[in-house]
């Protein structure tokens, strides 16, 4: 297909400028480079294909419908898939008792799919490095961004550079610096809120024998009430822990500073896990913990500037939905271009539109989901009702239960609380006008 000319107020533009060669940031230049756009790919990190990748940032995660829809638009999504193991439901650990496995879909064979952050960052990067028009510029950390020319710093070995872009992308993730540049000017809404909890990876390695050590075809969970531990399997048949528990207070992570105190925290609270986690200690020692934030602001657009990904709506981990999110606006904002009809400033002010009530959504639906993941799967009622929406799914049809929504489907996230609200009703009258007939039926017998 040819490349529609993209103007900026009737003027060609040409120059975009993405600052963020994260999961979103790669993706992105690869797209809008494919519509005859010259973009510079700036990154503060060192090339990781090179280097290897940065500590302290999560080893693996959860790729879903929204993330393999947009990988497929680049020929990805094969690979991808390829590099990952499918997670078809959630095995629960109890403290003491049976672990039990319940399926994330009615048939039991949709899944998530578990991969490595730095296989998909580098075959990400590879793409975009392959694709005609787009420049990798690595060790380039933003300092700033002027939103009214589109002028951008940056640090680099070298000293500070400036370079001018017709448009600029922030994808630089929750701390980003392009985000920073924007935010003190009248007009900007902005909030962070932290979890108490932190979180800190851990890591089960292959058994003696190689083998994996747990059923790798699902998402492990030690629900704990306030606090959990998941674990997701690796290719090199490991699966990597992550611990998400109180930063402070009696028994938060900050108080477990000693082998002693590790060691009787994890036989206390994970005794099924400690015999497969060899190295827990030193780990748990090394590891560093890291901080869950929900970032929200708008406007994401300010002139030539616009925010994607972590950078525009970072959100914790509880629904594995981040990069699935940052993924599906880039989708987003190519689907604007066309509707604007290569008129960016105005696929611009689309974009913000329509995206940001759906990235609200996810926040809020991956908050309510921590106390699901490690407090309600403990009781009865929510797997009772879990079994009953699978049970609903098969005999209704287009029941669909929130978990899939978000998970297999590209349903707006936006639509998803009021869709299964619903069907609840729905459902709850359905059942009220069955058992009305029943007891109808039964006093006219009488
Ligand atoms: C513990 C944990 C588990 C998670 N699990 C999942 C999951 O299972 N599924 C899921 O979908 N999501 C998950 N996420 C969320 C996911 O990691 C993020 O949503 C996703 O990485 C966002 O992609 P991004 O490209 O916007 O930002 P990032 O991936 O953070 O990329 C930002 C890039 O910008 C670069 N950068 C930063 N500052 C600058 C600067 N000043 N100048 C230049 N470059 C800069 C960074 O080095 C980085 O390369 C998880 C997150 C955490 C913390």
């Amino acid at each position: 297909m040819p490349a529609e000319p993209l103007t900026w107020h009737g003027a060609p533009a040409r120059r975009v400028a993405v600052v963020g060669a994260g999961l979103a940031g790669c993706l992105l230049a690869t797209m809008l480079a494919e519509r005859g756009l010259e973009v510079a790919l700036y990154e503060r990190r060192a090339d990781p294909r090179v280097g290897g990748p940065e500590r302290g940032r999560s080893i693996n995660l959860a790729l879903s419908a929204r993330g393999i829809d947009a990988l497929a638009r680049v020929g990805l999504a094969d690979a991808a898939l390829a590099e990952a193991l499918p997670m078809r439901g959630r095995t629960l650990h109890p403290r003491a008792g049976a672990l039990g496995f319940h399926s994330y879909s009615a048939d039991g064979t949709r899944a998530i799919n578990s991969i490595s952050r730095a296989t998909l960052n580098a075959a990400l990067l590879d793409c975009a490095e392959k694709t005609s028009g787009v420049s990798l510029h690595f060790g380039h950390t933003c300092t700033g961004v002027d939103p009214a020319t589109g002028t951008l710093s940056f640090d680099t070995a070298g000293g500070q550079v400036t370079v001018p872009a017709d448009l600029v992308i922030g994808a630089d993730g929750a701390y980003s610096a392009v985000r920073r540049a924007l935010q003190f000017r009248e007009g900007f809404d902005y909030s962070q809120s932290f979890l108490p909890h932190g979180y800190k990876e851990l890591t089960i390695p292959p058994t003696p024998d190689g083998e994996f050590a747990l059923d790798p075809g699902s998402l492990h969970i030690w629900p704990r009430g306030e606090a959990m531990m998941i674990a997701l399997p690796n290719l090199d048949r490991s699966f990597t822990c992550t611990l998400f528990w109180p930063k402070d207070g009696p028994g938060g992570l900050s108080t477990l500073d000693s082998a002693e105190a590790v060691t009787a925290h994890f036989a206390e609270h994970y005794p099924d896990a400690v015999p497969l986690m060899p190295t827990l200690v030193e780990d748990f020692l090394r590891n560093p913990v890291g901080s869950l934030v929900t970032v929200r602001c708008a406007p994401w657009v300010v002139g030539r500037v616009a925010l994607l990904g972590d950078a525009a709506h970072a959100i914790v981990p509880f629904f594995g939905q981040g990069a699935n999110c940052a993924f599906e606006d880039c989708v987003e904002l190519g689907r604007c271009i066309t509707d604007a009809g290569g008129e960016l400033s105005t696929a611009l002010a689309l974009y913000g539109e329509r995206r940001k009530a759906n990235a609200d959504a996810i926040a809020d639906m991956a908050l309510e989901n921590f106390d699901e993941m490690s407090n309600k799967v403990n009781s009865r009622l929510f797997r009772w009702s879990t079994r009953a929406r699978h049970a609903l799914e098969r005999v209704v049809p287009g029941y669909v239960s929130r978990y899939e929504l978000v998970s297999f489907t590209t349903t707006p996230y936006s639509r998803i609380e009021g869709r299964v609200r619903t069907q609840d009703r729905l459902v709850a009258g359905a059942l009220a006008a069955a058992v009305g007939s029943v007891l109808l039926a039964w006093r006219a017998r009488r």
